[in-house]
């Protein structure tokens, strides 16, 4: 399945130097990307879809998102978030037969197997990343609706996205609640107003623009057990596939630097031959760590090593691309090279959720 996305990565390559420093999503990207199966991935085989359960089909979406990355790092995030979001309702899918799927998470896989992509726009400022802190508030009205008002300040994917899963809070708890984005206008009209767009030094094309809800109409997702379950599996699921795009991006980048430096290969400074060295052993590093958690999503470990393989892989990341611009040289630096994209780019992976702080947090609180 993931050589469909490397003959995409493939065509996306030869129209690089157009995509350089592009700050808009392109439909017909998202189209070739659906046709290839990509969104049947996240629909359980109960439903004719190819999502069996974390451990037989993580792998799968991992080496997808990774090989799309090698064409396009922005358009590779945008599809990480797709299949992370609906894991939310894959809970008592898998071994299990069609009817423990909830009608709710029937309705939202239909939608994802009529060619619907979704995304995520939970992050609010102040909240450091950590969902409990979400100051969003939820109102219910007559006939089950739901009114959401507040700030979130990253919307991947926005434009391209019908849905958008989201947390409020109501009374004492914060729940998810799904946003359709459908011919949903932008203005405020109808209580969604852009108030950011994305302007990202990196991951410049994904549109993760910022909005205010105010009385936002939303679905509340299916309360209870479900979601007690699932939110390991997408805690796993997510993070691994931050990690497939990062780790495409390196691969694509290594595969650039070295193509370059060939023909300096006899001429290159004794620094040159530090930096590439050591550039290398990160990128290996990197790779390494991503392959492990890759096969090891489900397991008891998996979500813990996955967190720790995401803030390694980010630190990795970012000095590897940092030294192959050292070793290339100052032509890097300029707009026209894929380098200096590639290295802002990479620092996205940090800063997705869990973000640095909240992550190291995590990993202290962990080893006790
Ligand atoms: C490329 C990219 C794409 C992303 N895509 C998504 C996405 O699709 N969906 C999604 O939900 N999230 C997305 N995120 C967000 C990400 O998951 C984190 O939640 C986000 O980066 C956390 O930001 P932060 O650590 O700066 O926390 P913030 O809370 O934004 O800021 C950290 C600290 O700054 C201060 N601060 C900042 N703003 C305020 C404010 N207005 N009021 C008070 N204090 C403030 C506070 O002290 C706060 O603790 C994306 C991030 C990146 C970089």
């Amino acid at each position: 399945m993931p050589s469909a996305y490397i003959d995409i990565a493939n065509h996306l390559r030869t129209q690089r130097s157009e995509r350089l420093g592009n700050t808009a999503l392109n439909a017909a990207d998202f189209s070739a990307i659906a046709d290839a199966g990509y969104l049947t991935l996240s629909v359980p085989v109960e439903m004719s879809g190819h999502w069996q359960n974390l451990q037989s089909t993580g792998p799968v979406l991992a080496e997808s998102v990774r090989a799309l990355a090698r064409g396009d790092s922005s358009v590779a995030l945008v599809a990480a978030m797709h299949p992370s979001v609906l894991a939310f309702w894959h809970a008592g899918t898998g071994a299990n037969p069609l009817d423990v799927i909830t009608h709710q998470a029937q309705r939202h896989f239909a939608t994802a197997l009529d060619g619907h992509w979704w995304g995520t726009l939970m992050s609010e400022p102040g909240s450091g990343g950590d969902l409990s802190k979400t100051s969003t508030q939820a109102v219910a009205g007559a006939n089950d609706t739901i009114a959401l008002t507040g700030e979130k300040h990253f919307g991947s994917g926005s434009g391209q996205t019908s849905f958008m899963v989201t947390t409020a809070r109501e009374d004492d708890a914060v729940n998810l609640f799904v946003i359709d984005m459908r011919d949903k206008a932008w203005d405020g009209e109808q209580g969604l107003t852009m108030i950011r767009p994305w302007d990202g030094h990196g991951m410049c094309g994904t549109q993760s623009h910022a909005f205010k809800l105010e009385n936002c109409a939303a679905e509340r997702a299916d309360p209870g057990k479900p979601f007690s379950i699932a939110r390991p599996q997408i805690s796993n699921l997510s993070a691994v596939l931050f990690c497939a795009v990062i780790a495409g991006v390196l691969d694509e980048a290594f595969d650039y630097a070295l193509k370059r430096l060939n023909a300096k290969h006899d001429g290159m400074r004794a620094l040159e031959r530090v930096e590439l060295v050591r550039a290398n052993n990160e990128h290996w590093q990197a790779i390494t760590l991503f392959e492990a958690v890759r096969d090891k999503m489900g397991t008891p470990d998996g979500v813990a090593h996955a967190r720790q393989a995401k803030y390694a892989i980010a630190q990795h990341a970012e000095n590897a691309l940092g030294r192959l611009a050292k070793v290339i040289g100052g032509s890097s630096f300029g707009r026209s090279s894929p380098l200096g994209q590639w290295s802002q780019d990479v620092k996205a992976l940090g800063f997705l959720r869990p973000p640095w702080a909240l992550q190291n947090d995590q990993l202290f609180e962990a080893m006790f």
